[in-house]
């Protein structure tokens, strides 16, 4: 039996606890796996303020007598791994008996436990990586670690906290992909007193999913089953046309532990390149399953990252499982499930994108339009006409601009006095959108389409109160949402530059950057901005039979606009090639 100190190595821990507990959400992260190691089928979490003022962490595990709690809080005082050797071998999440001194060192620390063969718990505080008392204290089995006062002793690491929700949705976050990924445990999250999710045993991916994230997630995604040798990759994934803006919901279970690998997310986005738009990823709750030998979690300090020893196989194999899952689906007409057993695993990846369907826009599968617009449907996006004065088309022409006519696939070609003008029309056009929506929004005269039928949508606990929060903004954003019921919205309208078809997916990517933090009611004008870039992405492009009228009232407008050079998303709207470098060229 080692000696037990009463006083760990203070600065030691306080280093540790700078390369493992970066933020609030990685001491939820290192307790949750803490409880998880001790076969809790229960775990509640709460935190308040971010995790920053309050974390609790209470489980049904197996608990820890006196001793093994005093022992616990000491630097790699660990029961999970013996030798060396058990590093190629663990299962368990924990192993480097770091995380209970680090987090000890750097906040007010309650540690309470009782094993079920005593009568009585112990309870344990330290405050600051100092032991402020032992004591013995009535509990149900199990353990429950509260932290409080995070960070206050290291003002450094401090500072580089974000913006309390911004450490929220971490948490939030962290919680939910732990939930998925033990189906075998009840999971109770609250946030400031409120409930985020309750997920009790769940025997079903599909209802924990719905239960974690909501309907609007759960909805749409098909399961995926295939075995190849000696991996196994099982889960949910969202059908071809499906995606979001963020990668937030492409989550990867190996061998029961959430990670985040390259790999993993590079087969992912790969398998879907002919399947979603560009800019869009897809929604992935993936398990993956194989020799514990074949990876390696032991690559960062918190664990995060894993790395295959084999990396080209398992990217082949998830590549191959999800494009056979995908194409059977695109092709039969009714969604079914994607499965199918391999034996081979000398095939090779086949190529991602066939060119037919890497082209395929917003939608690769035609879905019934469900709901109408009382005005006529707004299918071209149009581009905003100026709206009082009379195009100043005389503007253009001083410019000396003459159109010679479209080439390429969207660009425009003019000649002027001083050589030859390459316009892009889908970054011209963008930017005249942009500048008359930011208009638009400042004179408060957003113009929306209403839906003949509004569209119902279930938001999960979280989702919803940021909703609530800035149902104003969006209200004077060109939509209309409404709430009926507990996390419950209805959409009246949307803005004329989406279609009321797209109603739901935009609301949802709207929430998740709620969620992001990208857009917060108390900066309404960056947030709006963000909901302009959005429906810049989303305008479409004009064909080749425009006009040369057409034209030239596109780059009056453009000329009108308070920055003509770059759209909105930082692309160049047109270049000169000038007479000198013609010239130049040609040895003239
Ligand atoms: P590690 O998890 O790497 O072993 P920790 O510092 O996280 O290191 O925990 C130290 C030890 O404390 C663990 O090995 C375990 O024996 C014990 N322990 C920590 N949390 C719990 C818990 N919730 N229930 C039971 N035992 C725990
Ligand atoms: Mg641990």
């Amino acid at each position: 039996m080692p000696e037990i100190r009463l006083l760990p190595d203070k600065v030691a821990n306080q280093i540790a606890a700078g390369e493992v507990i970066e933020r609030p959400a990685a001491v939820v992260k290192e307790l949750l796996e803490n409880s998880l190691d001790a076969g809790a089928t229960r775990v509640e979490i709460e935190f308040k303020n971010g995790g920053r003022s309050y974390i609790r962490i209470e489980d049904n595990g197996h608990g820890m007598t006196k001793d093994q709690a005093l022992l616990s809080i000491e630097r790699h005082a660990t029961s999970k791994i013996r030798l060396a050797d058990d590093l190629l071998s663990i299962a368990s999440f924990g192993f480097r008996g770091e995380a209970l001194p680090s987090i000890a060192s750097v906040s007010r620390f309650q540690l309470r436990t009782r094993t079920s063969a005593s009568d009585s718990g112990s309870e344990l505080m330290i405050n600051g990586g100092k032991l402020v008392h032992v004591k013995e204290c009535g509990m149900p089995t199990g353990t429950r670690i509260e932290v409080s006062h995070l960070f206050n002793s290291v003002p450094a690491r401090r500072k580089f906290l974000k913006a309390d929700p911004t450490e929220a949705a971490h948490i939030i976050q962290l919680a939910r992909i732990y939930a998925i990924a033990n189906p075998q445990t009840a999971f109770t999250l609250m946030e400031n007193g409120r409930l985020v999710f309750n997920s009790p045993v769940c025997p079903s991916l599909k209802d924990r999913v719905q239960e974690i994230f909501g309907s609007s997630i759960s909805d749409g995604l098909v399961p995926v089953k295939t075995e190849e040798s000696d991996y196994r990759l099982y889960g949910l994934v969202s059908e071809p046309g499906r995606g979001r803006s963020t990668r937030h919901e492409m989550i990867t279970i190996v061998n029961n532990r959430p990670v985040t690998s390259p790999t993993l997310n590079q087969a992912l986005v790969e398998s879907y390149h002919a399947y979603l738009p560009r800019g869009r990823y897809p929604i992935a709750f993936l398990f993956l399953e194989l020799d514990p030998g074949a990876v390696d979690v032991n690559v960062h300090p918190a664990k995060r990252e894993v790395r295959f020893r084999d990396a080209a196989r398992v990217r082949g194999f998830i590549i191959r499982s999800l494009l056979d899952g995908l194409r059977e689906l695109t092709e039969a007409s009714k969604p079914a499930g994607v499965t199918g057993k391999r034996t081979s695993s000398a095939e090779p990846v086949p190529k991602p994108v066939p060119a037919a369907i890497g082209k395929m826009s917003a939608r690769p599968v035609p879905s019934q339009p469900r709901h109408g617009v009382s005005a006529t449907p707004v299918t071209q996006k149009p581009v905003p006409q100026p709206a009082s004065e009379k195009p100043k088309e005389e503007k253009n022409w001083e410019l000396g601009w003459k159109f010679v006519g479209h080439v390429q696939r969207g660009l425009a070609v003019f000649d002027s006095a001083k050589g030859i003008i390459v316009l892009d029309r889908r970054a011209t056009h963008q930017r005249i959108l942009y500048e008359e929506l930011e208009r638009q929004y400042l004179d408060q005269k957003v113009p929306a389409q209403q839906l003949l039928l509004p569209v119902p949508i279930e938001l999960d606990a979280l989702g919803a109160s940021l909703m609530l929060d800035n149902l104003d903004f969006l209200n004077h954003s060109g939509f209309k949402v409404a709430e009926f019921g507990r996390n419950f919205f209805r959409i009246e309208a949307v803005p004329v530059w989406t279609t009321p078809d797209e109603a739901e997916s935009l609301m949802i990517d709207l929430v998740g950057m709620m969620k992001d933090g990208s857009l917060r009611k108390n900066k309404p004008v960056e947030a709006f901005d963000h909901i302009a870039r959005l429906a810049c992405t989303k305008s479409v492009r004009l064909d080749d039979s425009v006009s040369e009228r057409e034209m030239v009232s596109l780059v009056s407008q453009l000329f009108k606009c308070k920055n003509p050079l770059i759209s909105p998303l930082g692309k160049p709207t047109y270049f000169e090639l000038g007479r000198n470098e013609l010239d130049r060229r040609f040895m003239r």
